[in-house]
């Protein structure tokens, strides 16, 4: 199994099936609800199958995306597990924080994006349609984290964080109030000045700017 890949990938690699669309967590249920009813992988499709194609018969069901509310926080085992990990190579450039010395937690912050460039998979995989979590409810986790995790840097992730002006100042307004670090990116299109203004007094420590291409000709190869 594989996420976001290509379809002619399946005849090369003999994949078990292939996430096309939708949220992974919905497709990773999908497989393993498939693989239960079908333990031998035959070409029989279970009905509710979304987000996925199966290599034998190409059968395609369009994918599901899941609810923003329904987006996990990583569970406090695993922080511990990953900050042991992380811990262990902090000073290591290839695999620690693209800051240095710091210790790094992505929160999955919006999916999809609306640009639907043709040379990425973002916009087909997680929709055109911006889905954004609820900031209450992530800030009072990040809180909580706070309590047993050395949180140095969290960053948002999704493809592009200013892309709704009324959602940006208020997740800056909040990351100002947390007190933590944080690193987002954001499109050349999107991100104003006021915004980066509100962003230099939220504890911002970087923001990557995605300078999708310089020509159209490029949008459509
Ligand atoms: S704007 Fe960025 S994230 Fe969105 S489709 Fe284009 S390259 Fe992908």
């Amino acid at each position: 199994m594989c996420s976001f890949t290509y379809e002619q990938l399946l005849d090369e690699v003999g994949m078990d099936a292939v996430i096309i669309n939708g949220d992974t967590e919905s497709g990773l249920e999908s497989i393993i609800k498939n693989l239960k009813v079908n333990p031998r992988r035959t070409n029989k499709l279970e009905k509710a199958l979304p987000g996925v194609v199966v290599a034998k018969d190409r059968t395609r069901i369009a994918g599901e995306y899941a609810n923003p509310s329904d987006w996990g926080f990583p569970e406090r085992s695993l922080l511990e597990s990953y900050l042991k990990l992380r811990g262990n190579f902090l000073n290591e450039p290839s695999i620690s924080s693209s800051i240095e010395n710091t210790l790094e937690l992505p929160i999955t912050v919006k999916k999809g994006c609306r640009v639907n460039c043709c040379f990425c998979t973002i916009s087909s995989y997680q929709g055109t349609k911006v889905r954004e979590r609820d900031l209450d409810s992530m800030f009072a986790k990040i809180s909580e984290i706070k309590e047993y995790f050395p949180l140095d840097l969290f960053s948002p992730y999704g493809a592009d964080l200013c892309s709704d002006e009324a959602y940006t100042s208020k997740f800056a307004e909040m990351a100002k109030k947390s007190g933590v670090r944080w690193k987002g990116v954001a499109s050349v299109n999107s991100l104003t000045p006021k915004m980066i203004k509100e962003f230099s007094e939220a504890n911002c420590a970087r923001i990557g700017i995605g300078l999708e291409t310089f020509s159209k000709d490029h949008s459509t190869i």
